[in-house]
């Protein structure tokens, strides 16, 4: 409750960013402000717990706005943080994937030892758009033989369909558009 009235009153409508029809949400605000990024953070750490317990063993972020909010969250509930990053910036062994954007083609990488065969894995990212992304870095966690345990997100925009995209892991939205 809390975190929706900080994401309310702080996030900044954009429009025709970054490119012309486009509404961009932008979160710099909120991150400006501790007791709204304390409460965000607090508010998607949740979506790692049940009755209490912990029941994930590392959060997993996507470059570049889901490393600010998931690194806090990871450490939140005391279990690591694995970066989903863009093509070519990692340097270990990766599993990599494709994924189509409005425009052309995205590819995603996570490092092979970044999650251990069985993990659960909480994802989160600030934005749930198209959940191309977020399904993408699904087939990541998949790849390397864990699980999504769950999904964790400040803002559903509801008129696009990333709730269908994102299959049936368990789906936290602080907000939604
Ligand atoms: P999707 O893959 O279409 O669901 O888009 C989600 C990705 O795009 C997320 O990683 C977001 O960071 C980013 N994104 C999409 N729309 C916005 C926005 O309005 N503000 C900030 N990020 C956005």
């Amino acid at each position: 409750r809390t975190a929706e009235e900080a994401i309310g009153r702080l996030v900044r409508d954009v429009p025709d960013f970054p490119e012309p029809g486009i509404l961009f949400k932008d979160i710099t605000p909120l991150l400006a402000d501790h007791s709204g990024f304390g409460a965000v953070v607090s508010a998607l750490a949740d979506a790692g717990r049940e009755g209490g317990e912990v029941v994930i063993d590392k959060v997993i972020g996507m470059e570049a706005r889901g490393f600010i909010l998931a690194a806090p969250v990871a450490l939140a509930l005391g279990v690591g943080f694995v970066p989903v990053r863009k093509a070519g910036k990692l340097p270990g062994e990766t599993h990599a994937v494709g994924y189509a954007l409005e425009y052309g083609e995205a590819v995603l990488e996570v490092h092979r030892d970044g999650i251990t065969a069985g993990e659960r894995v909480l994802v989160v990212d600030d934005v749930l758009a198209t959940g191309g992304t977020a399904r993408a870095t699904a087939e990541l966690v998949a790849a390397c033989g864990g699980t999504v345990a769950a999904m964790a997100f400040l803002l559903e925009l509801s008129f696009l369909p990333g709730r269908a995209a994102v299959g049936d892991s368990p789906l936290t939205v602080l907000s939604v558009i």
